[in-house]
């Protein structure tokens, strides 16, 4: 129940990744579904909730510019791969009955929203979920850095990192070293200095400048983001 809710307005942000499922490549429809059950239940206890998807599932800059595409132009195509992502978030949470929008950096106003501040607001205030579209519409950037600055920007009082096949942060990569251990708290520095797996730097920059709480957690547990937000599961915490 709403009573007990830690939070009343967060980001979620997940990567393009989370949404292929076993695929290895592009949108598994189940597993978007998934997905939008883990932010129904979330919604449901009252919470207002942004979101920021990646677009490495189809597309992400520095591939294209790997093989020889110009670096802003490859970008742009990545941001463009957000916008289907958050097109395919938005049709699987409205087929659940919440209302949304899609909230583009870049205009393309037969399918997105443009993004103004103050009407985003106004959307979580009527508790519509938010899926922040585009990155930050730059090149040069990472849907990381875009999940922050619209955090901030939406006065949003965390920011939870979903991931897949990890429960939060460790000292060296889990997967690799069996005697890896994971923080429950770790500072915005120590994050910067050991470059710990969490957000790209420039976005972890934006987090400690408004000592925006990141807590990272696994998206695989069903029920697991609901948890946290009731004071639940495992995960870590970065903070100042
Ligand atoms: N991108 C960008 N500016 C932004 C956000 C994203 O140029 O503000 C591009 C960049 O090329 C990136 C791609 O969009 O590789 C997909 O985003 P990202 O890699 O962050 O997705 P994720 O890894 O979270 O799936």
């Amino acid at each position: 129940d709403a009573s007990n809710v830690t939070f009343k307005r967060v980001m979620l942000k997940i990567s393009g990744e989370a949404l292929m499922g076993d695929q290895g490549f592009g949108l598994h429809p189940p597993t978007v579904e998934r997905i939008a059950h883990e932010v129904q239940s979330v919604h449901s206890l009252g919470v207002e909730i942004c979101m920021v998807i990646g677009g490495g599932n189809i597309f992400r800059g520095l591939q294209g510019s790997a093989q020889g595409m110009e670096r802003t132009t490859a970008d742009y195509m990545g941001m463009l791969a957000t916008v289907m992502n958050a097109l395919a978030m938005q049709s699987s949470l409205e087929s659940l009955g919440i209302h949304t929008r899609v909230i583009s950096a870049i205009t393309m106003n037969e399918v997105a929203e443009p993004y103004i501040r103050r009407r985003a607001v106004r959307h979580l205030e009527k508790k519509r979920v938010c899926i922040f579209a585009a990155g930050t519409g730059n090149p040069y950037f990472t849907t990381d850095t875009a999940a922050a600055l619209r955090a901030n920007e939406m006065a949003c009082e965390a920011i939870f990192m979903g991931k897949n096949g990890v429960d939060g942060v460790y000292d060296k990569d889990p997967k690799k070293f069996a005697d890896a251990k994971r923080y429950d708290t770790v500072s915005y520095d120590d994050v910067l200095q050991k470059r710990l797996a969490v957000m790209d730097a420039s976005a972890i920059a934006l987090t400690r400048d408004n000592n925006l709480p990141i807590i990272v957690f696994s998206l695989d547990e069903p029920g697991g983001f609901k948890g946290i937000l009731a004071g639940e599961g495992t995960y870590t915490r970065v903070q100042g």
